[in-house]
């Protein structure tokens, strides 16, 4: 298999591939651009079916993350590494700490983090063999809370922050009061985005598969509760997707009936035409990385010395990002994705 002729490959920097038989790591780094600085990107452990999946994977996420942290106005590249296994089954001291040594043997062009299948304390023991790990520390985090090491605050005050901006935009409205929003999904981010959109006056429509998580929400915010199949077609004026990717797509796109989607779920227009038909539709797009950058922003500055204010500051900035992306779409007459990745690309390649 070529990796340099990968449909993926995307001119990465480096991809790198790691094994320990002690421990039984098989495990790849990709380094996709670090023209603004060491590649930031989590770690992902997952059962893949085929080292072929996993280099897609890891190929895809790490170029995925150049264009986040660039429109984050990070000083760092993209990267990503995932570890080939079952994290139920296969995941051990033994395995983590030679994730980490892979890691160190990148002498710092790669800095991890936490991504799926993998914890904070997982990254602790993997802290044990180098020290480019962030997402792993305890403080006062954006909101006041203490962090630890848990971007997912940070996400949902960047996610109401750009709800805001996106109102701003498509409804020519600088308050929500009054307005309501469809929340697919409640868990760390859509909760609290939930607790965000209630305190400043918006009416809540709630779904999740968990029935614990509407209740709670139901209880606390005075949310309705709508089918987790068919909480898209809500006639609300916003749709946050805050569950799994694809929300938007040949299924949902013809029932949507809101004016704007912005929540802080990953990839979740499925094709980049369900984007395009938004745009024809006159819905406005929030683009989702753009949107849900505040876990890797307050990531991030965990990697220096960290400063709480700072972090806040910056997370509300993702708005001032997202202004700029609506305003240049509206005058390109473009999708607002197809300029936020037009910014990115002017950032990183400058
Ligand atoms: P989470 O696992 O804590 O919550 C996801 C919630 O969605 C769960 O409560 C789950 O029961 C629910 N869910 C699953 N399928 C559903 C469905 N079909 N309909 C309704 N609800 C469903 O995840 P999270 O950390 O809150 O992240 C939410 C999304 O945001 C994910 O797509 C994640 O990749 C993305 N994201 C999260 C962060 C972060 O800081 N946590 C950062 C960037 C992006």
């Amino acid at each position: 298999m070529s990796i340099l002729e990968h449909p993926e490959f995307d001119g990465h920097e480096q991809v790198c591939f790691g094994h320990d038989p002690v421990s039984g790591l098989r495990a790849i780094i990709a380094v996709h651009n670090t023209r603004l600085g060491p590649g930031l990107g989590g770690l992902r452990m997952w059962p893949y079916e085929s080292e072929a999946e996993a280099i897609t994977d890891v190929l895809r996420l790490s170029r995925g993350m150049t264009y986040k942290n660039a429109m984050a106005g990070l000083a760092h590249g993209g990267g990503k590494a995932v570890i080939i296994g079952d994290p139920a089954r296969h995941k051990t001291p033994a395995l983590m700490r030679a994730m980490g040594r892979f890691i160190d043997r990148q002498a710092g062009c790669y800095i991890t983090a936490e991504d799926s299948g993998i914890s904070v304390p997982d990254l602790q023991v993997l802290a044990q063999e180098t020290r480019f790990v962030t997402g792993v520390m305890t403080a006062e985090g954006p909101d006041g809370e203490v962090l630890t090491g848990d971007p997912s605050p940070a996400t949902a005050l960047g996610v109401f922050t750009g709800i805001r901006a996106a109102v701003r935009h498509a409804l020519q409205r600088d308050d929500l009061r009054g307005l309501s929003v469809a929340i697919q999904g409640l868990g760390s981010v859509g909760y609290r985005l939930a607790g965000h959109l209630h305190e400043a006056g918006a009416s809540l429509v709630v779904s999740d598969i968990n029935p614990a998580a509407v209740d709670r929400a139901r209880e606390a915010f005075g949310a309705r509760v709508a089918d987790a199949d068919t909480i898209y077609g809500e006639a609300v004026d916003i749709y946050a997707p805050c569950a799994m990717g694809a929300a938007i797509n040949d299924r949902t796109l013809p029932g949507l009936q809101a004016r704007i989607v912005a929540g802080a779920a990953n990839n979740q227009l499925q094709r980049p035409e369900h984007g395009r038909e938004l745009h024809r539709r006159g819905i406005l797009y929030a683009p989702d990385y753009v949107i849900n950058a505040g876990g890797v922003i307050d990531v991030g500055a965990q990697w220096g010395d960290y400063d709480a204010a700072q972090v806040r500051q910056r997370v509300l900035a993702i708005g001032d990002t997202l202004d700029q992306v609506f305003r240049e779409a509206g005058e390109a007459g473009e999708p607002p994705e197809v300029i936020a990745d037009r910014i990115a690309e002017r950032r990183f390649r400058a």
